[in-house]
């Protein structure tokens, strides 16, 4: 049944959102507008460019800055940071940079309850969720809050030129998988549905061009677009089987988050596709393709990025304890977790096969 005939509750986050190419220009009227003064500057330390550029709009005796933002929200990062808050007397953040540095600001202001305004300049969409994942003693815990939701989101397509190509496709899956999942969440609704769709064919349509013409401003304006639509659909409703298996891949195998979503998203289409027919018509729209789950496998495929968890350095014998954890506590998906249909779908992902739907395997 399509969700248009169901019962739904669709609640918008608030976000200020400026787009287009050169729009970081307007950072400080945004401070201004948000009655604030003394920014302190978060990146990675590869972005300290970008920084010392958003930097010379302020006054230096009342800038902060901060670069030594890393993956994964460290606590021993934050707590620098937020010494670096106090000796700045900081009265908001500007995030510049992927969802390590936004990780960053979102961990500063969960402390202080500082506005923030964010420059994304990856695909990953932590600009628009309220979710905010911090490691502490080892362990990465994640947590919803509209208490991390910056005020204000800059998306200048200038800041992501730079992004190699490699790096912008599987960027560009990590956004795809939230929408691919949005479009089945038990908590979907129409219009998150509406951004999903857009979302896939935006990137879709635009990364093959990114791949072959980095410097188009066009096709990185139209990924970028797809990236925001798809992060809003990670903050708007949840995640399924997909998201549970890349946290546990991830996590237990130290395996690369966007490229475990793009090997991942195509296998867990095929394994959801009987639970979820509508949303499956709707990928494949998106995507061009005759089925969702070979149109997400064959535009891997195009855009050159790993195709097995065999190549993102799993070991074969890491399945079944990956399966014994995606089965605690699985999260809600269409299709019940079914360990011998689970372990035949990982066998073919770690191989690199192509994905096919997985009928409950009988002893
Ligand atoms: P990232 O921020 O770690 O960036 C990856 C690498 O790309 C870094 O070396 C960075 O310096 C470089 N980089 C970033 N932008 C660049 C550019 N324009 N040009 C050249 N190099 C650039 O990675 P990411 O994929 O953006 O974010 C991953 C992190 O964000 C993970 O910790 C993930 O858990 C988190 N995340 C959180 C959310 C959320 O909603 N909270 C959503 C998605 C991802």
């Amino acid at each position: 049944m399509d969700r248009h005939a169901q019962a739904f509750v669709y609640e918008p986050l608030p976000a200020r959102v400026l787009f287009g190419a050169g729009r970081r220009a307007d950072v400080a009227a945004e401070v201004a507008r948000l009655g604030c003064s003394r920014p302190l500057i978060v990146t990675t330390p590869e972005q300290r460019a970008w920084s010392d550029e958003i930097a010379a709009a302020f006054d230096p005796a009342s800038t902060g800055r901060f670069t030594d933002a890393a993956m994964h929200t460290p606590w021993h990062v934050t707590v620098r940071a937020l010494d670096a808050v106090e000796r700045a007397r900081a009265d908001c953040v500007i995030a510049i940079g992927g969802g390590s540095a936004i990780g960053l600001s979102k961990a500063i202001v969960l402390q202080t309850d500082l506005p923030q305004i964010v420059l994304p300049t990856t695909y990953a969409g932590s600009e628009v969720t309220p979710i905010i994942g911090e490691t502490r003693d080892g362990e990465k815990r994640t947590q919803r809050t509209r208490k991390v939701l910056p005020q204000v989101v800059i998306y200048d397509v200038e800041l992501t030129m730079t992004l190699p190509p490699a790096m912008s496709a599987a960027s560009s899956f990590n956004a795809i998988a939230h929408a691919v999942e949005a479009l089945y969440a038990a908590d979907g609704n129409p219009i998150t549905s509406l951004m999903a769709e857009e979302g896939i064919a935006s990137l879709a349509g635009a990364l093959p061009e990114v791949m072959r013409a980095p410097s188009s401003i066009d096709a990185r304006r139209i990924a970028q677009y797809g990236a925001w639509l798809c992060g809003t659909c990670l903050g708007a409703v949840s995640m399924g089987l997909h998201h549970k298996i890349c946290h546990v891949l991830g996590g237990s195998f130290d395996l690369p988050h966007a490229h475990t979503h793009a090997v991942m998203i195509s296998h867990i289409a095929a394994y959801n596709a009987d639970a979820a027919p509508v949303a499956m018509q709707r990928i494949a729209r998106a995507l061009n393709a005759p089925d969702a789950w070979t149109g997400l496998y064959e535009l891997a495929r195009g855009l050159n990025v790993p195709l097995s968890l065999e190549a993102l350095g799993m070991p074969e014998d890491g399945v079944d304890r990956a399966i014994e954890l995606i089965t605690q506590n699985a999260y809600l998906n269409p299709r019940q977790p079914d360990p011998r249909a689970l372990r035949v779908m990982l066998a073919r992902a770690w191989r690199g096969e192509r994905p096919v739907r997985i009928e409950s395997v009988k002893t």
